[in-house]
């Protein structure tokens, strides 16, 4: 996705069987999309991912011009549960109540300069503390005003101790210098939701109506009509608010958008009205598209191994004695 218009630039369909194992299949889809936009002359200079190991290793190894950045909102949700997990800990409750703050910490201390997001983002450990100064020569003071009573954390206690080890978590330290500044991949997710419409899990399809539905152009438009839906504006220029209630059943504020509309719908049906009429077959369709039917990767069922029901149902009873 080009998150600068929202528009999904390209999609890749990765079946399980075409790669070593499930872990595998993010990494070449990664590898065919920037493939494909090679191909297509489309440079990019900038590609925003979650963390995963794999990727992060092929792109410093194989595109070292490309920044790769870390979306915020990943590690954000990564850092929230180790600290929720902490403050069920006895003695700890302390962090759990920090774990929102510390949460949203992390997402705002991005700012593109690595050294500068580090000390911004330990900081926390200072500020936690209630000591606002000091931090590093990046990054000497909290930038905030009077701060009200607070629940502070004793430096060197147990929660003090298990907080540390998050904030200065080897992989995180490394990490967080990369963490996204500007864009974050929030539009991707909300377009794979989108998709799980047209193509629900619970249901199977084969690779090639896989393929159509997620090739299938107004599915994709119709992601932008969400994702770029304009808050809402009082009179006077004012945001409106609502407040649904998150899982914990604390109040959050969220803009209230502009109602969706779903007139792409009737476009879906008057586009597939039409292709039905002018291809009249899809063995027409097939010729007419060009694709390569013998390259498609064979059905999951018919890669494992063949084994004799008779076999089966036998080792089942010798196991059970029946
Ligand atoms: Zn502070």
């Amino acid at each position: 996705m080009d998150l600068k218009t929202n528009k999904i630039v390209d999609t890749q369909l990765v079946q399980k069987n075409e790669v070593k194992n499930s872990y595998a299949m993010e990494l070449d889809g990664l590898k065919r999309g920037l493939a494909k936009l090679q191909e297509e002359q489309i440079a990019i200079s900038h590609l925003i991912t979650d963390r995963y190991s794999q990727i992060k290793k092929y792109m410093r190894e194989t595109h070292p011009n490309i920044a790769h950045w870390f979306d915020c909102w990943h590690i954000a949700k990564g850092i929230y549960k180790k600290l929720e997990a902490i403050g069920k800990k006895k003695k700890c409750e302390v962090v759990g109540q920090w774990a929102r703050s510390i949460t949203y910490w992390c997402a705002m201390s991005s700012g593109g300069n690595g050294e500068l997001v580090v000390q911004k983002w330990c900081s926390i450990l200072n500020h936690a503390c209630n000591v606002h100064e000091g931090h590093g020569p990046l990054f000497p003071k909290c930038e905030h005003g009077d701060v009200e009573n607070s629940v502070w954390i004793k430096q060197g206690t147990k929660a003090y101790q298990e907080l540390e080890k998050v904030v200065n978590g080897r992989l995180l330290m490394v990490d967080i210098k990369k963490i996204s500044p500007v864009e974050q991949t929030s539009g991707v997710e909300a377009f794979h939701n989108v998709f799980c419409h047209f193509a629900p899990k619970l249901l199977h399809f084969f690779h090639a109506q896989m393929d159509a539905r997620s090739k299938y152009q107004p599915c994709i438009s119709m992601k932008i009509q969400i994702d770029s839906r304009q808050p809402i504006r009082t009179v006077n220029q004012f945001t409106q608010y609502r407040q649904p209630k998150n899982r914990r059943g604390d109040g959050i504020a969220k803009e209230v958008k502009v109602k969706q509309t779903f007139d792409y719908i009737d476009e879906l049906f008057e586009d597939l009205l039409l292709s039905r009429e002018v291809n009249g077959s899809v063995v027409h369709v097939r010729q007419v598209i060009d694709v390569d039917e013998q390259a498609r990767p064979l059905p999951l069922t018919r890669t494992g191994l063949c084994l004799n029901k008779q076999d089966i149902i036998d080792a089942h009873r010798s196991r059970f004695n029946k």
